[in-house]
């Protein structure tokens, strides 16, 4: 796909979870000692501009009915990683964007009360929008300013300063586990002030240095 005038071919999309304290104890979590992680798949990829599709199967179902949004920092993978020092990480990295984690709430609530992984409530189609661009030259992307507007109202404002695993360390965490190929993406998880999005909402997720990624919420076509 093509990010900005960037052209990607991710294979997997890796996000962190519970990467902020403030975003950990809104969801009554703990505060993790080890990164979390989780994939998403490559059908929620949309671009800056593209509809967010609220799913029928959520909407006619009151139990299931909450979708949110969790605006994060992304990082493009530039080349093969596997067993990487974190002093290293640059070199692996080609560049950073916005990354959209938007959850089906009520869904991942009731799979996660079941012991079932988060798998089908994050992965429906259009649940990551990225972009608008991919920045290469972001030298200390540990003291950006990253919010959230829904209809223009301020939701989430934080700093990439407080994630609790920084890049460095997830790279070199990721890459004992699995390796990371160039175009894969990597989002770092969600300051605190997520919450529900609805059909005809605008979106819209700036960080500093990279821009604005901004979409609409409609809700799927009978
Ligand atoms: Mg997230």
């Amino acid at each position: 796909m093509k990010i900005g005038d960037t052209e990607i071919f991710p294979t997997k999309i890796i996000c962190l979870g519970r990467n902020y304290v403030e975003h950990a104890k809104e969801m009554n979590s703990q505060i993790p000692k080890e990164p979390v992680f989780f994939c998403k798949t490559i059908n929620c990829l949309i671009k800056n501009g593209d509809p967010i599709i609220y799913p029928r199967i959520l909407f006619e179902n009151e139990e299931l009915n909450q979708v949110d949004h969790e605006v994060e920092l992304a990082l493009i993978i530039k080349k093969k990683c596997k067993n990487i020092k974190a002093v290293d990480f640059g070199e692996y990295i080609l560049g950073y964007t916005i990354f959209l984690d938007i959850t089906a709430r009520k869904l991942q609530l009731k799979d996660r009360g079941i012991n079932l992984p988060w798998y089908r409530s994050k992965n429906f189609d259009t649940f990551g929008p990225i972009g608008p661009k991919i920045v290469e030259d972001i030298e200390y992307p540990h003291d950006l300013k990253i919010e959230l507007k829904l209809n223009g109202e301020v939701k989430q404002s934080s700093n990439t300063k407080l994630m609790i695993f920084k890049i460095q360390e997830i790279i070199e965490y990721l890459s004992k586990y699995i390796t990371l190929e160039p175009g894969d993406i990597v989002a770092t998880g969600t300051p605190s002030g997520v919450g529900p999005i609805h059909s005809g909402d605008l979106i819209e997720a700036t960080i500093d240095k990279i821009g604005t990624l901004r979409n609409k919420v409609i809700l799927e076509e009978e």
